[in-house]
Parts: C-alpha cells; sequence; structure tokens
C-alpha cells in the first residue's frame, strides 16, 4: 500500500468508472494496485476485467498485486498536444508486472534519460481528484 499523491507532474485524466472496474478504482483510492486473476486458467490479466481473455471464463477475481515490476519497453515523448505538451518530455512505457501482465503507462519522478529496459519499478498513485488515483511507475534500486 503506498500514499496516493497529489503532486503530478504529468496530467492527471479520470479513468471512466464502470461495474467493471468500479472495485479496481476503489482500491487506486487506498493505494492497493489490483489484477485480474483467472479462477480456471491460473493468467493473470490487465487490464481488469470480469472475463478472462485467454479461456473465455467469468470465474475471475481481482486480486493485489506488488506493485512491482521492470521496464519492458518504453519511448520518450517531446512533443505532445493539449496539458500533455506541458509536461514534455516525459515517458510512455510498458511496465511488466511481477504478476506477469504488461501495463502501458508512465515512469515518473526520475530524469527521462535515466529509464532503461529492464529497470525495476514500483507503483505509484496519482488522485485524479474524481474518485480514482492513476497507477504510475517510479525506478527503484535493483
Ligand atoms: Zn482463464
Amino acid at each position: 500500500m503506498t500514499t496516493v499523491r497529489t503532486d503530478s507532474a504529468l496530467p492527471v485524466p479520470a479513468p471512466d468508472v464502470n461495474p467493471d472496474t468500479a472495485e479496481f478504482w476503489a482500491a487506486t483510492q487506498e493505494g492497493r494496485l489490483l489484477v485480474t486473476r483467472c479462477s480456471q486458467c491460473g493468467e493473470a490479466v490487465w487490464y481488469p476485467r470480469p472475463i478472462c481473455p485467454f479461456c473465455h471464463s467469468t470465474d475471475t477475481v481481482l486480486e493485489q498485486a506488488s506493485g512491482r515490476g521492470t521496464v519492458y519497453t518504453f519511448s520518450i515523448v517531446r512533443r505532445a498536444p493539449g496539458e500533455w505538451g506541458q509536461a514534455t518530455p516525459y515517458v510512455l512505457a510498458y511496465v511488466e508486472l511481477e504478476e506477469g501482465p504488461r501495463v502501458m503507462t508512465n515512469i515518473v519522478d526520475c530524469s527521462v534519460e535515466d529509464v532503461y529496459i529492464g529497470a525495476p519499478v514500483e507503483v505509484v498513485f496519482f488522485d485524479t481528484g474524481e474518485g480514482a488515483a492513476l497507477p504510475r511507475f517510479r525506478l527503484v534500486d535493483a
């Protein structure tokens, strides 16, 4: 469990919350990252959803993730429209969670030049001010 922050250097757009994702987004407000786990085939699934994309079972549960992972790949964004343009340069990345799924996200709290493939990261949450917090990731020492 981590603290939900309000000091984001990036825009923090509110997600569309629906009945299938309400539990996931509620947990983000408590600084907890959940992943869907299929009770039939055992796969961990991202993004949160009630139907397993591997075996089509609806026997899925949300479980606590460690919040740790590694940078699978990334790009440094140097030009962007609107309010995102004010935040450049920033890092858009896929983080591979310890549980397996890859999450599109941002790497924050560092120079964009410090990010590398394989870098260990941990989740940080930023309050949207609208009943949910966005999970992003920061570098940690290996
Ligand atoms: Zn499954």
